[in-house]
C-alpha cells in the first residue's frame, strides 16, 4: 500500500513554468493507465454507494415489498429477520466489491505529482516512471 498523508498539499521547490515563482504545491495523484483518469485515493464513493444501498435495499425490502405483498407477507418464516438483514450483508458486499476493484485499479495506476503555483495559480502535472 502507498502512504495516504502523501495526498496533503506540500510546499514544494518547483518552478512555476508560467510566472517563474518557487512557491508551489505539489501533491500526488493517480492516474489509470489506460484512460488517463483519476482514480480516488479514499473510500468516500465505496461508502456512498454501500450507503445507498443500504437505504435503497430497506425500503425495498421493508416498505414496498411488503406493501406489495400485504397477504402473504409476515406470515412466511423468513419475514422477520430477512428484510433486516439482507441490506446489512448486501451494503457489506457491495464495499467490498467497489474496494477491492479501486484498490486493483490504484495497484496499476500511474502516478503523477500535480503542481499549483501558489502566485499565478497555474496547475501541471509531473507524470513520474
Ligand atoms: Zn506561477
Amino acid at each position: 500500500m502507498r502512504e495516504i498523508d502523501e495526498q496533503a498539499p506540500r510546499q514544494t521547490t518547483q518552478e512555476c513554468p508560467r510566472c517563474g515563482s518557487h512557491l508551489a504545491l505539489v501533491r500526488f495523484t493517480f492516474r489509470d493507465r489506460k484512460s488517463g483518469r483519476a482514480i480516488d485515493t479514499d473510500s468516500r464513493e465505496s461508502l456512498f454507494w454501500s450507503v445507498l444501498a443500504l437505504v435503497i435495499s430497506t425500503l425495498l425490502l421493508n416498505v414496498l415489498l411488503p406493501s406489495l405483498n400485504r397477504d402473504e407477507f409476515g406470515t412466511s418464516q423468513f419475514a422477520g429477520p430477512l428484510p433486516v438483514w439482507t441490506p446489512f450483508v448486501l451494503a457489506f458486499v457491495v464495499l467490498v466489491v467497489l474496494e477491492a476493484r479501486r484498490v486493483f485499479r490504484l495497484e496499476s495506476a500511474i502516478r503523477v505529482q500535480t503542481f499549483r503555483c501558489r502566485s499565478c495559480r497555474y496547475r501541471w502535472d509531473l507524470g513520474q516512471r
